[in-house]
């Protein structure tokens, strides 16, 4: 293994972004925040990124890991976001093929429930329609007996058939991280571990301070204007005007043996709906949809929520027989929704919203992972005009997102999956020299997602453990420390 002399590239990293006055730095390393970095680099503006905790620490790394548009959400009549997001979701297929992945849904339908099949079907078309005739595959309907076939498992009892449409299936954390290195090369500066801390402006924009949380060094970096993409975090953070309503979502891994699903499997309760989602030799189960006041750090999957999702996916199959001893790993994420006091979670607008609250201070809130491309051009656009410098076209929608280096090792090419790669440490080693990986909680969770995978994480994480040390020096003790801050993150 390479040794990496981490805390030099870090004071590296940090005389760079301090040295000249940036064109724009942006605050988050999610999805938002990257898609940003990404596109101004692009259209040649000088740009930094500062990320509190890890590369896609917040909601990027606790989706449904779903490119959709939003079957939902034409039932609650938002053909303009489902339009949106369809496009959106055609065009990610387009530039990230190793993180779009066709996955067909099927919607088995009940009497005397509030999503009929008549509805479904006209939704299903529309649907299509909507992706302008060219979704990942095209809908259809199924049969009680084509159903019995296809899903020997689920329940019968006035089952009055299903229809079948598509989305992708994507990794969330990867999309951040593809993002981010294609970024990287074109020249901007990211910083994992530091965080924003006041940003009062100055002559040239804005003086903002921060601090290298790893070090607990504090620096000053200039920057003409700022885009706050601060997730869930977004009213803490210096001039925000933007005020969220916080739901939390969960989701639990099983072994795919357990329930057998050949497609991904809409699980209506209600008018809410949850997903079996197939993933490799595991299915994803979720998600809830609950108010949430507790710390933002803090959010994890409690017993209800896993008695919830359980029991949801009990009533849809009912020979499952599904415990809490099945569910191999789990996650917790928070929707950073725009505020709207009234409504049931799942009723409040997924929609995003760009402001500027003082001249050259940006904020995005609300969204979808699905449209983060989308939401990064409307900012990049408002940058420019900002900023006085030419309209130069967004080359987002065109340019493939990720080309593996030729001199990257051939392990990388996996990496970028929807699926973990195989273990090994040619694979840890690139997180740690090419993709900003510092803790092992970094490499478990977000950079190969071991963790929620396998089902002896515990011990492969011994074993990822050894090969940081030699990477970066670690000592037994420190060994010991990463252990346990990897256990207590994986909680
Ligand atoms: P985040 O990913 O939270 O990023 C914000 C970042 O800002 C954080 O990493 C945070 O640490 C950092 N930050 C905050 N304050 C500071 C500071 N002071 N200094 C430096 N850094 C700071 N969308 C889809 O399209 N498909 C789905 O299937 C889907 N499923 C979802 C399921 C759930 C349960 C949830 C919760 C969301 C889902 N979404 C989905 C929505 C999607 O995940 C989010 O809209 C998206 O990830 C938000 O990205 P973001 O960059 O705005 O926020």
């Amino acid at each position: 293994m390479e040794y990496i002399p981490l805390d030099q590239h870090r004071v590296a990293a940090a005389g760079q972004l301090s040295a000249n006055p940036l064109d724009v730095l942006v605050v988050g390393g999610g999805i938002v925040g990257a898609g940003v970095a990404r596109d101004a680099a692009m259209r040649g503006l000088r740009v930094g990124l500062v990320e509190q905790h890890d590369l896609a620490f917040g909601t990027s790394s606790r989706s449904s890991r779903l490119l959709h548009g939003g079957l939902r959400y034409l039932a609650q009549g938002r053909l303009g976001l489902v339009y949106e997001a369809s496009r959106e979701k055609r065009v990610l297929s387009r530039i990230a093929p190793h993180l779009a992945e066709p996955l067909p849904f099927i919607f088995p339908t009940y009497r005397r429930t509030c999503w009929p099949l008549w509805q479904l079907r006209i939704g299903v078309k529309l649907y299509d329609l909507l992706c302008g005739g060219q979704n990942l595959g095209p809908s259809s309907r199924l049969t009680v007996a084509e159903m019995e076939a296809h899903l020997p498992g689920i329940s019968r009892q006035n089952l009055t058939g299903a229809v079948r449409y598509f989305d992708a299936l994507t990794n969330d954390s990867r999309l951040v991280l593809d993002t981010l290195r294609s970024t990287a090369r074109y020249g901007a500066i990211i910083c994992n571990y530091t965080k924003l801390e006041d940003a009062p402006p100055c002559y040239e924009g804005w003086r903002c301070r921060v601090r290298d949380v790893l070090a607990d060094r504090p620096y000053e970096i200039t920057a003409r204007t700022v885009v706050a993409a601060a997730g869930p975090w977004a009213e803490s953070l210096p001039h925000s005007r933007i005020r969220l309503r916080l739901t939390k979502g969960v989701h639990l891994v099983i072994d795919r043996r357990r329930l057998p699903v050949p497609d991904a499997v809409v699980m209506a309760e209600g008018r809410r709906i949850l997903f079996a989602i197939p993933w490799g030799e595991r299915v994803i189960l979720g998600t809830t949809d609950t108010d949430y006041a507790g710390p933002i750090e803090a959010v994890r999957a409690d017993a209800d929520d896993v008695a919830y999702i359980l029991g949801v996916t009990n009533t849809c199959f009912p020979e499952a027989g599904l415990t809490a001893a099945d569910v191999l790993s789990s996650w917790a994420g928070l929707r950073p929704l725009l505020a709207a006091p009234r409504g049931t979670p799942s009723d409040v607008s997924r929609a995003h919203q760009i402001g500027m609250p003082e001249p050259g201070w940006f904020e995005v809130a609300g969204g979808k992972l699905t449209t983060y491309r989308l939401i990064a051009q409307q900012v990049v656009d408002r940058l420019l005009r900002h900023l006085g410098r030419p309209a130069v076209p967004c080359r987002t929608a065109a340019e493939p997102l990720w080309e593996p280096l030729e001199s990257e090792p051939s392990e990388a090419k996996s990496v970028s999956a929807i699926v973990p790669p195989a273990v090994g440490p040619e694979v840890v080693e690139h997180y740690c020299r090419d993709e900003w990986a510092v803790h092992l909680d970094d490499v478990m969770l977000r950079r190969s997602g071991w963790h929620y995978y396998l089902a002896n994480a515990d011990q492969i994480a011994q074993q990822v453990a050894g090969w940081m040390a030699e990477t970066f020096g670690w000592d037994a003790a420190r060994q010991e420390t990463e252990l346990a801050r990897y256990q207590d993150a994986g909680r």
